[in-house]
């Protein structure tokens, strides 16, 4: 595979919480390997910003550590390696006080982009913007990148969009889901809007449904406080999983631009029906030999969260009107894996009679693991007997079609991160759409929370509670086995 690197112009990027978890495994590593592959700019400069004491020696010290752990090792090279860590820098700021302001104010150059990753918890989003506005340092050449979670709730959401746009235009705002940032998200909209073969398809004529599944092994582990005010529906649903939906589900956008495809995701959301609580099943993982379950996890033996969730959703417009979209999502499951299901309808009428082998076509959009598309098509089987038929896979797998160059893909913070600095705005939420997802994913909550509705326990290492399989046996379908 030939790479097409183009250098991004020069850049201060200052992470608020660069030496967090987020940073430590994801952000910097990617720095690191766009940096490798020569994206980077001689004059980028990445300067850290916490709390805590710190230079930049003892930083650099776990930065070079955190890249012998997280990039694979042919990606690591002594002299890359320094030459990074040169452009890197410590300041101690306090996002809640005015601690280090005026050094980190003194730092930044006003002749390059200036990028500001929150890379911090939520309740100091609001904090940064003010300070960063009221110490000068935002100016029109400016982003602000906000990490997830984007409120917890409507109002929250609102609340921080009001904050937000007191001091940076929508431009200026680069809200961040990594799912957008994935290889195989956006090569949904490539087979999507780039092939003429699926989009005449693409409707509820031709397709029976679509399954939507992200399926984790490990627990909530040591995210139990913070997961067990979220729950599957706020951590997973109403941003990674709705945005994975309205990118199917989405109008032709005029243009691959920032605002074209926001308006067509946008209309997806306000087209979604109102969930029912007999569409929903929500579970809770159980022990095993393994580790607790959630209920130990999060150390709530009332606990009312969901750590599974299933759903049937309807979208209401003219494209997919009676074709039910079924999302699933859920912690200590049988395997880990993310996939997007478009499962076709049976020909009108068989000539060839009720043969078993003869099943539907389903187009299947890996996320993980071996990013790739698979479709499944129904052939004759080879050799004599008789016309029998058979289903085989066309498979696109990634490393295949690729080459060798496919494990280079990318990860999907550092893909975005360089759209950040580029000012591409396409693969961001933008303050209306987060604010219609929530809208939608509210009253849905406040349902069950009135009920006093209990998540059902399910079995660590399964594919979550029996009720979500009859979510759509009901329907007379079936999810695909979750597996590797
Ligand atoms: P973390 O490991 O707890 O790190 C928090 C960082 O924020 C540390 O560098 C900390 O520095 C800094 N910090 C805390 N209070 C501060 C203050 N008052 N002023 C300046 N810096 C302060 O958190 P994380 O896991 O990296 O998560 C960061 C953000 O990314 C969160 O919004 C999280 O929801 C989001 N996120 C994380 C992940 C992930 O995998 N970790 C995934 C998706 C989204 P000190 O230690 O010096 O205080």
């Amino acid at each position: 595979m030939v790479s097409r690197v183009i250098p991004v112009e020069p850049f201060d990027l200052v992470i608020f919480g660069g030496t967090g978890d987020l940073a430590r495994r994801k952000i910097l590593p990617g720095l690191y390997r766009r940096f490798v592959d020569g994206q980077m700019p001689a004059e980028a400069r990445i300067i850290a910003a916490a709390r805590s004491e710190n230079t930049d020696a003892a930083f650099r010290d776990t930065v070079r550590a955190a890249i012998s752990e997280f990039v694979t090792p042919e990606k690591q090279d002594a002299t890359c390696i320094a030459a990074f860590l040169e452009r890197l820098s410590y300041v101690r700021v306090d996002a809640t006080g005015s601690d280090g302001w005026q050094t980190l104010a003194d730092k930044m150059r006003k002749d390059v982009i200036r990028a500001y990753y929150f890379s911090v918890g939520p309740g100091l989003f609001g904090d940064l913007a003010r300070r960063l506005h009221r110490h000068g340092i935002a100016g029109t050449r400016c982003r602000i990148v906000v990490e997830k979670p984007f409120g917890h709730d409507l109002e929250s959401a609102r609340d921080l969009n009001v904050t937000l746009a007191e001091h940076f235009d929508e431009q200026q705002i680069y809200r961040i889901d990594h799912y957008l940032g994935k290889e195989t998200v956006q090569n949904l909209m490539a087979v999507r809007f780039g092939n003429m073969l699926f989009e005449p398809l693409w409707n509820a004529r031709n397709v029976d449904h679509i399954q939507i599944t992200v399926a984790e092994t490990v627990g909530v582990g040591g995210r139990g406080g913070y997961y067990d005010k979220a729950g599957a529906m706020r951590d997973m649903v109403q941003n990674h999983m709705m945005q994975l939906l309205c990118l199917i589900a989405m109008e032709p956008p005029y243009a691959f631009e920032p605002d074209a495809v926001r308006d067509e995701k946008l209309k997806v959301i306000r087209a979604l029906d109102h969930v029912e609580p007999e569409q929903i099943v929500r579970g809770q993982y159980l022990s095993d030999e393994d580790g607790p379950g959630y209920l130990e996890d999060v150390e709530n033996p009332d606990s009312r969260t969901e750590s599974f969730i299933a759903m049937k959703l309807n979208v209401s417009n003219w494209r997919w009107k009676g074709t039910p979209f079924y999302i699933r999502t859920g912690k200590r499951l049988r395997a880990r894996t993310s996939e997007i299901a478009i499962v076709f309808k049976d020909p009108p009428h068989s000539i060839f009679g009720d043969q078993e082998s003869h099943k539907s076509n389903v187009l299947v959009i890996r996320l993980q693991p071996n990013e790739g598309i698979n479709l499944k098509v129904t052939i004759k089987e080879p050799g004599p007997g008789g016309m029998r038929l058979i289903e085989v896979p066309l498979d696109m797998s990634f490393k295949e079609a690729l080459g060798p160059g496919a494990d280079d893909i990318p990860d999907a913070y550092e893909r975005l991160i360089m759209d950040v600095i580029r000012g591409n705005q396409t693969l961001f939420m933008r303050g209306d759409e987060v604010e219609a997802a929530w809208g939608w994913a509210d009253p849905v909550i406040a349902g069950w929370e009135e009920g006093g509705d209990r998540p059902i326990p399910y079995d660590a290492g399964s594919s979550g509670p029996e009720d979500a399989l009859m979510l759509m046996h009901r329907d007379g379908r079936r999810w695909r086995e979750v597996k590797a």
